[in-house]
């Protein structure tokens, strides 16, 4: 039976996403008046559905369909409306509005299901102009400090602030706090943003982890000198020292370990910065990324021996700092098991991946059994205003999930 309605949820997506910032699509930032006036639309939505629709302490909306045995843990579909600046149309809009499908569905079908499903647009989850990201399932997960409540923005306003500014209560934030068990599954399908399923010519890939990353910051102390009058044989260049700490670390992490590794330089400052001195110092950030925690240790702890031989060999000084650490999250088999039996169910076209990026499944991850699948966006770009996905991907994706609720909640008795 075809429970999902294709063109509706296309047409969803396509109304919310229309609500950007004109000369800047597709940018719907947190906490300004475009990204309220989207939640008001997905209120409007959810209530016209017949969902009871709430607001929380930590401005998390939230669209309820009772279950038959509302007494049960909640199952939570669930992703974010915010965007990053000049960001694309489906990056979090796909999951809440395929949740918001899947109750539709339900609803007009008279499908009874035992839990109450609770669709949720979880507040700021991009990178926020505070600083902080996953900012409402941090709510959720007790992971939202007092401390990080009075982060301000470039003008001076708080997080605090902000919350409220979007219909939460930051003074109560402690009661949106969720207790461990209260929820039996959160689900959240979202747009790849990489080229994995592309490649590999899937329609659907079950998420089998969120990588964790470590970020270590390398100080580079050389000699700045006179570039004309300083021999190349007499030279402590903290540039090439560092190119080849750069080159060392894409050599390690391209080597065998138990899971994908990925290792990145993204920031890299080097001084003085004239054509005519020889660089004095460089500092650099090294980002490692993997499922496996041994995996990043073993590139991290590789990585950093070859950087004490480099700098001695060159003969510069350098220091190494680890500023930090998110550990990474597995995917329970359970979970995963279900959901490769859903999307197998609809298509052949299945895969398996990890998520090389956070998302509000790391949060959630500490309250339930979290399960993601991602669909395929157009060249694996995201962030982008050309970030592109499928009609027909986005529709076999709520129906992945749509069936993994519903076999979930027929097996937990
Ligand atoms: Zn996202």
């Amino acid at each position: 039976m075809d429970l999902i309605n294709e063109t509706r949820l296309w047409s969803t997506i396509n109304d919310l996403a229309a609500i950007t910032i004109e000369d800047q699509p597709w940018t719907r930032r947190s906490f300004t008046a475009k990204y309220n006036e989207g939640r008001e639309w997905l209120m409007k939505q959810m209530r016209e559905s017949g969902l009871e629709v709430e607001v929380d302490e930590g401005s998390n909306v939230i669209g309820r369909l009772i279950g038959t045995e509302p007494n049960l843990p909640s199952i939570v579909i669930g992703s974010h409306t915010d965007t990053v600046p000049n960001g694309g149309r489906f990056d979090g809009i796909a999951g809440v509005l395929a949740g918001l499908e899947i109750v539709r569905a339900l609803k007009e079908n008279n499908i009874p299901v035992k839990h109450t499903i609770e669709v949720v647009d979880f507040t700021a989850e991009e990178p926020s102009e505070y600083g902080l990201s996953t900012v409402g399932s941090r709510a959720w997960s007790g992971n939202l400090t007092e401390e990080m409540l009075s982060y301000t923005n470039s003008e001076g306003q708080s997080l605090g602030d902000a919350i409220s500014y979007a219909g939460g209560k930051p003074n109560d934030i402690k009661n949106c706090e969720k207790d461990k068990g209260s929820i039996a599954l959160y689900l959240e399908l979202h747009i790849e943003q990489g080229p994995v399923l592309l490649r590999k010519n899937a329609n659907l890939g079950v998420v089998t982890g969120i990588v964790g990353i470590q970020r270590y910051k390398i100080s580079v102390d050389g000699l700045p000198n006179h570039s004309g009058t300083t021999p190349m044989d007499m030279r402590n260049d903290a540039l090439t020292a560092a190119s080849e700490m750069t080159l060392a670390l894409e050599s390690v992490a391209n080597g065998k370990f138990d899971q994908p590794v990925v290792g990145t330089v993204g920031v890299f400052n080097n001084f003085p910065n004239a054509s005519n001195v020889v660089p004095g110092r460089v500092e650099f950030i090294v980002e490692i990324r993997s499922i496996s925690e041994e995996a990043i240790d073993a590139v991290a702890d590789e990585f950093l021996s070859k950087v004490y031989v480099i700098a001695s060999k060159r003969d510069v000084k350098v220091e190494t700092e680890n500023v930090s650490r998110s550990g990474a999250i597995v995917i329970s088999d359970k979970i995963k098991q279900l959901l490769i039996e859903s999307c197998s169910s609809i298509t052949d076209k299945v895969i398996q991946l990890p998520s090389g990026a956070g998302h509000d499944a790391n949060q959630m991850s500490l309250l339930a059994p979290v399960g993601m699948v991602f669909i395929p966006c157009k060249d694996g770009r995201s962030h982008c205003p050309e970030e592109w996905a499928e009609k027909e991907d986005l529709y076999l994706g709520a129906k992945a999930l749509l069936n993994a609720v519903l076999a979930f909640s027929k097996q937990e008795q």
